[in-house]
């Protein structure tokens, strides 16, 4: 989002609404194939951290699979051009509906995070006459280093099949004749930027590796699941993630045979830095200590200040030489404390009808949008469309 004249090309656009850069999506893309490829690495997009078919479309056509963690991305997956053999489907709470349907599209993996939903699958690929491919999602007790609702990988949290039961699920696995163990799979966490917590994953994941093949087990994929971290500071000097350090830590230090395949599941690095949310001043209020910019955007618009704290980048567009600097809290309209973008944050002295970017918001932004307070269905503006 460089262009400095893009708020002429906002005038007349009803806010608040989801801006998609499709430049900066396909350079992110193609950086990701182009360092992945080179490694003879899959890649899956997480639908999870956006389902915008137009993203999902062009997602699609760089030659990236899909990771679905519902019956509904399974299909949206389908619906935006995805081939069934490049879907994994994950999460702890599988309906039967969820698994009939991904089993009648013969998708590439489940990802299965307990024993008895490997019994479940078993019995309901048996009614369709099929065989489920599965992907054992084990939880490695890897310390992601992020925020604690972000932490996936310890053995407090609900994912995945823990150490102690891994003997019972090969037995069952052994038994089970409609499912088909594929691989492993293994997620920790999301917005990882300590490069070391993907090497301690590699030294785990081998382990587990090998105790399946010390009994026999062949292993075809490892899949490593997704969480490479973005620059929530640095927008645009640090748009794109660096994919190369990235995969090369698994290139490095997973020890794998010319047949095993490794498989990733990226979502935020995709796709966070092509969106920003674009809203509104509605008002300045000058409090006793505080000065609050009242935006026409709330967390029903990007939740994830109100849920995680997370910081996002705020700016004011359209006001690059301005002089007078103001300490603002930035907040929405929702009847709730927690609606607040911001505290403290410096911008040029604001107004009525000034327009702000939050940056940084292409990942669990719209996706985790709602109608609380009965607000509007979201919107969205793609680069594309702008004259
Ligand atoms: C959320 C999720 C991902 C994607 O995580 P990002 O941090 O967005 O890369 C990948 N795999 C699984 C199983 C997930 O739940």
């Amino acid at each position: 989002m460089k262009n400095e004249n893009i708020e002429s090309q906002f005038v007349g656009k009803e806010t608040p609404f989801y801006y998609y850069d499709l430049n900066v999506l396909e350079e992110t893309l193609d950086a990701a194939y182009a360092a992945s490829g080179k490694r003879g690495f899959h890649v899956h997009f997480a639908l999870k951290s956006n389902f915008n078919s137009r993203l999902l479309e062009m997602i699609q056509s760089k030659g990236f699979g899909a990771d679905c963690v519902s019956g509904n991305e399974v299909q949206q997956a389908i619906n935006a051009g995805f081939d069934a053999k490049m879907i994994t489907f994950a999460g702890v709470g599988k309906s039967d509906k969820e698994i009939n349907l991904a089993l009648a599209h013969d998708i590439f993996a489940f990802n299965v995070e307990s024993i008895q939903e490997l019994e479940v699958i078993n019995e309901l690929a048996a009614v369709q006459g099929r065989k489920a491919k599965v992907a054992l999602r084990i939880n490695p007790n890897v310390d992601a280093h992020t925020h604690h609702y972000i932490t996936t990988g310890l053995d407090e949290n609900k994912f995945g099949v823990t150490n102690a039961e891994l003997e019972r699920a090969a037995a069952v696995i052994r038994k089970c004749e409609n499912i088909e163990l594929i691989g492993l799979h293994f997620h920790i966490g999301s917005q990882i930027t300590d490069m070391n917590v993907f090497k301690s994953l590699c030294v785990k994941v081998n382990e587990w590796k090998n105790w399946f093949e010390e009994r026999g087990v062949i292993i075809k994929v490892l899949n490593v699941g997704g969480g490479l971290g973005v620059d929530y500071h640095n927008p645009d000097t640090n748009a794109i993630p660096d994919f190369e350090a990235y995969f090369d830590i698994f290139d490095k230090f997973l020890e794998r045979t010319p047949q095993q395949e490794v498989h990733f599941e990226l979502g935020r690095a995709l796709v966070a830095q092509c969106g920003s949310l674009i809203s509104k001043v509605l008002y300045v209020k000058n409090g006793v200590k505080k000065n609050f910019l009242i935006l026409d955007a709330g967390m029903t618009e990007l939740m994830r200040p109100a849920l995680y704290q997370a910081f996002h980048k705020i700016e004011k567009l359209g006001d690059a030489n301005a002089t007078e600097l103001i300490n603002y809290d930035v907040v929405g309209p929702i009847c709730e404390s927690s609606d607040c973008f911001g505290k403290e944050v410096t911008l040029p002295l604001s107004k009525r009808g000034d327009l702000v970017a939050i940056r940084t918001a292409g990942a669990y932004g719209e996706v985790m949008s709602s109608r609380y307070n009965l607000r509007e269905e979201i919107r969205y503006v793609y680069s594309d469309e702008l004259v």
